[in-house]
């Protein structure tokens, strides 16, 4: 039998997702979630010329001839502040005091920096004679009434959560988010409230998949331990079906494979596939409901569960919430040393980034066994390595999935 591929069983789930609807939340509550209509400007910005610096209107004919050596002397007929209208037109031979964000008086066309003049009692001393229309920002130089600011499918990032307050949209319009519940699976799972069994396994899988889910602004709900025994499993399974994802991790590789499958067929789950060229991650199973729930039957392994998760389940999700970038970015690094892979299966491997004065280095983060979560929580990226390659070299050029944390540096470049 021949598996997907990582595309192939990416394309796959994004083909049975459908984008959510749309909600009106709180503007505050708005951060990275996605437009869902377009926003017009219901206004002018600024509203009117306004000066970009504290310093002079004058009429550029007036100052075209000044220099230091030989000043030109205007008699100063206003002083306008931010927020106050300008009384007076500047006429030949005049000029008016300004502040940053003062409507520009009429008359004038030019304002002089105050650092190019001299206060000469009530006359100012010009310097210095800029272009004509100098230190003036347009009326509409930001927003021109009417205009479409922001499009549909837009992200909301900090900057357009400002503009979307400057056109005074107290409510937004934005893509719901899925609904998420999450299930572990096994005998051998212990439960985060449960008291140490040596014999047993610590669930980890409920608790870094809920921490995936925030990652994304979704708040997945927790549905515990499904035993490895039908009746409660299915009933699990079952209530875990109300809601728009299901990913249930554990119990999907070979061994189990026979026990799953009748109960996904009778609670009328169509599977779409069982398995992915990958690693780890390779036992991944995907399939949906005709009420549209999507079932995600993770890897039990908790690297591979996460690599599954940021590799198919995020992409579904951010799909769901509008997004139009899916995938997490990646970027070039050189490679720190020798990697040999088998190849056949796509490879993630985990890797720390550093800088050099030539870029970024990838190193691994050690043992890379699917199991080996703690070498998952000390990397910042995936390194990939294609299906059909039998690794790299040290100095080698690499693809690097670039994971959360990884928006900062520690030190600033300028
Ligand atoms: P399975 O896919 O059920 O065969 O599990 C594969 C491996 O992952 C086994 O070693 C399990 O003990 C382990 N495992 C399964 N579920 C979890 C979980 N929720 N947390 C941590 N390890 C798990
Ligand atoms: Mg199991």
């Amino acid at each position: 039998m021949s598996y997907f591929s990582v595309a192939q069983a990416q394309s796959c789930i994004l083909e049975h997702v459908s984008r959510m609807g749309t909600e009106l939340i709180a503007l505050h509550d708005s951060l990275n979630r996605v437009l869902a209509c377009d926003v017009s400007a219901n206004r002018n910005h600024p509203p009117y010329d306004v000066s970009a610096m504290d310093g002079y209107a004058v009429r550029h004919a007036d100052i075209v001839e000044a220099t230091s050596g030989v000043p030109v002397a205007l008699t100063v007929v206003d002083d306008i502040r931010a927020g106050a209208m300008p009384q007076v037109k500047v006429l030949p031979g005049k000029a008016a005091r300004i502040m940053t964000g003062a409507p520009v008086p009429a008359g004038a066309d030019t304002v002089i920096r105050v650092e190019d003049t001299k206060d000469d009692g009530d006359q100012v001393l010009i310097l210095v004679p800029p272009k004509q229309g100098a230190n003036i920002r347009p009326l509409g130089e930001n927003l021109r009434n009417g205009d479409v600011v922001l499009s549909k499918g837009m992200e909301i990032t900090p900057g357009v959560l400002g503009i979307l307050a400057m056109v005074k949209q107290k409510q937004v319009s934005v893509f719901a988010r899925p609904t998420v519940a999450i299930l572990s699976t096994g005998d051998e799972l212990e439960g985060i409230d449960e008291a140490v069994d040596e014999n047993k396994i610590p669930d980890a899988n409920s608790h870094a998949l809920y921490a995936q889910c925030r990652s994304l602004g979704i708040t997945p709900t927790l549905l515990g331990i499904a035993h490895d025994n039908p009746i409660e499993l299915r009933a699990k399974l079952a209530e875990g079906l109300k809601y728009d994802l299901l990913l249930a991790s554990g119990g999907v590789s070979v061994g189990h494979h026979d026990f799953m499958r009748p109960m996904l067929d009778a609670l009328g789950i169509t599977m779409h596939f069982w398995r992915v060229a990958m690693r780890p991650g390779h036992p991944l199973a995907f399939g949906s409901t005709e009420t549209g729930t999507l079932v995600f039957g993770l890897p039990g392994n908790p690297v591979a569960s996460m690599v599954c998760f940021e590799q198919f389940v995020a992409p579904a999700c951010r799909a769901m919430m509008g997004h139009q970038q899916l995938f997490r970015r990646t970027i070039t690094a050189r490679l720190g040393h020798d990697i040999k892979d088998r190849a056949g299966r796509a490879h993630f491997v985990r890797v720390t980034l550093s800088r050099d004065d030539q870029g970024y280095v990838a190193t691994s983060t050690g043992a890379q066994g699917s199991g080996v979560l703690l070498s998952m929580a000390m990397a910042n990226g995936f390194m990939l390595i294609p299906a059909e390659s039998e690794g790299f070299k040290a100095g080698d050029q690499v693809t690097v999935q670039l994971l959360q944390g990884t928006g900062f540096q520690a030190g600033a470049d300028l």
